[in-house]
C-alpha cells in the first residue's frame, strides 16, 4: 500500500528499534480559529506569548538532568576499565534517552497545541543566538528544548496549515509594541515602560507582541515553501539531526 523509503535499525542504550521511513504526505483539516500568535522564548518560562499567557518550563526536565549529573559523578568515581564502571555507563546512556525522550514528548505537544489553536504562529529566528556558547547549563537546556520545539513547530504548520513564520529577533525586546519607539532596556529589566507613550507591559509580553506583528507584516512570504518535505517523524527514536544524532548515541 504505502511505500516504504527506507528501513534502518537503531540501537539505543534500552535496546534496538526498526525505523519504517515511509512515502506518505501528512495533512490534517482543521477550522480556522482567526487568531495569530506571538511567541517570545525566555529563560523564566519557556514562552510567553502576545496574548500574554506563560508555558513554564517543564520541571521534570530540570529534574532529570539534576540526576543526570549526580550519576555521571557516580561514574568517574568507579575504576576504568571495571565491570562497575560499565554498568554506570549504561545507566547513565539510558538516562540520557529518558531526558531525550521528554524533551522531544513536551515539544510535539506544545508545539501542536499552539499550532492547532492558531492561523499565524511568529517567533523569533534564534539560529544566531544559538551559535554564541554558553556555560550555563539552564541556558543551554532551554535552547536544545527550543530548537526542538520549534522544528515541531514548522512540522504541525504544514501538517495543519498554519502559518509559520520565524522573524529576526533583533530589536523584539526593545520596541514599544504599543507606538514602536525605542525603549532601551538591560536584561534585567523586567517590565517594559515607554518613556515615549507611557505604555506599561511586562517585557516578555511586550516583545511577544513586536513579534506577532513582524510575523504579520511578513506574511506575503507565504507560500513560497509550502510543499517542503517534512522531515520529522512522530514515532520513537527518530534523530532530529545530525547534530542530536551523535549525542543521543552512547559511546560505545
Ligand atoms: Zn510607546
Amino acid at each position: 500500500m504505502k511505500q516504504i523509503k527506507r528501513v534502518r535499525v537503531v540501537r539505543r542504550a534500552d535496546g534496538y528499534y526498526v525505523q519504517f521511513c515511509i512515502d506518505t504526505e501528512r495533512r490534517e483539516k482543521r477550522e480556522p480559529t482567526f487568531k495569530t500568535v506571538g511567541i517570545d522564548v525566555g529563560l523564566n518560562h519557556f514562552y510567553t506569548d502576545s496574548d500574554r499567557k506563560t508555558i513554564p518550563n517543564p520541571r521534570h526536565l530540570r529534574k532529570s538532568e539534576k540526576s543526570l549529573k549526580r550519576l555521571s559523578r557516580r561514574m568517574s568515581k568507579t575504576k576504568k576499565g571495571s565491570k562497575n564502571r560499565a554498568k554506570f555507563r549504561n545507566k547513565l546512556a539510558r538516562k540520557h534517552l529518558k531526558v531525550s525522550r521528554q524533551r522531544k514528548d513536551f515539544a510535539v505537544k506544545t508545539a501542536r497545541c499552539v499550532v492547532k489553536s492558531n492561523d499565524l504562529v511568529a517567533y523569533e529566528d534564534l539560529k544566531v543566538r544559538n551559535m554564541v556558547q554558553n556555560r550555563h547549563l539552564a541556558k543551554s537546556i532551554s535552547d536544545a528544548a527550543w530548537t526542538q520545539f520549534r522544528q515541531w513547530v514548522e512540522y504541525f504548520g504544514k501538517v495543519f496549515g498554519v502559518v509559520t513564520v520565524a522573524v529576526p529577533p533583533h530589536y523584539t525586546s526593545q520596541n514599544c509594541s504599543n507606538c514602536g519607539r525605542v525603549v532601551k532596556k538591560t536584561l534585567t529589566t523586567r517590565t517594559h515602560t515607554c518613556l515615549h507613550c507611557g505604555h506599561v507591559q511586562g517585557r516578555d509580553h511586550n516583545a511577544a507582541r513586536n513579534i506577532l506583528e513582524k510575523g504579520l507584516s511578513t506574511v506575503g512570504h507565504i507560500g513560497t515553501n509550502a510543499s517542503g518535505d517534512i522531515d520529522l517523524c512522530l514515532g520513537e527514536e527518530t534523530p532530529l539531526s545530525k547534530s542530536g544524532r551523535g549525542k543521543r548515541k552512547p559511546k560505545k
